[in-house]
């Protein structure tokens, strides 16, 4: 009996038939393709991109160098080696983030008591050496300094979920 259901349904083309019915239905719905990178789908203040380095409104650095999140980083992406400044307040000398090492967890942002350490939501960056994979101090104070608008607001918005 199976075999001549079979045999029917293979004469008539109906396996055929009903996969074209179900691309039918759905030629004319909404799309949902977004045509990136015309189009951005919506990205959640949460989002763990690029890292970035914050100051205060004074633009004193807020990082205090006491490498909590270097404790902290499962995949041993940070490297910092501080000392004290002139006027005695520690800081770091060095500062840098292995991209190629990070696994985007966030446990450094998490562990930082002075909301120094950050990741922000840009996600269109690439590298075409590998040593431009690591992020120096210089160049999180860059990103912390030209996104700090948006980093704030971010911060914000997740304040009630911290
Ligand atoms: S996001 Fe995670 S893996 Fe990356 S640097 Fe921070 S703690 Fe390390
Ligand atoms: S970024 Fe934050 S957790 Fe890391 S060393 Fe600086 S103050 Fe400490």
């Amino acid at each position: 009996m199976n075999a001549l259901r079979n045999y029917i349904k293979s004469l008539f083309l109906l396996e055929l038939f009903k996969g074209m019915s179900v691309t039918g239905r759905y030629l004319f719905r909404r799309k949902f393709t977004v045509q990136y990178p015309e189009e951005k789908a919506p990205v959640s203040p949460r989002f763990r991109g690029l890292h970035a380095q914050r100051r205060y409104p004074n633009g004193e650095e807020r990082c205090i160098a006491c490498k909590l999140c270097e404790a902290t980083c499962p995949a041993l992406a940070i490297t910092i080696e501080a000392a004290p400044r002139e006027d005695g307040q520690r800081r770091t000398t060095r500062y840098d983030i292995d991209l190629f090492k990070c696994i985007y967890c966030g446990f450094c942002e998490e562990s930082c008591p002075v909301d120094a350490i950050v990741e922000t939501r840009i996600y269109e960056y690439h590298f075409e050496n590998r040593e431009d994979a690591v992020m120096t101090k210089d160049k999180l104070l860059a990103v912390g300094d030209k996104y700090e608008a948006q980093i704030a607001a971010d911060r914000a918005a997740q304040a009630p979920y911290r």
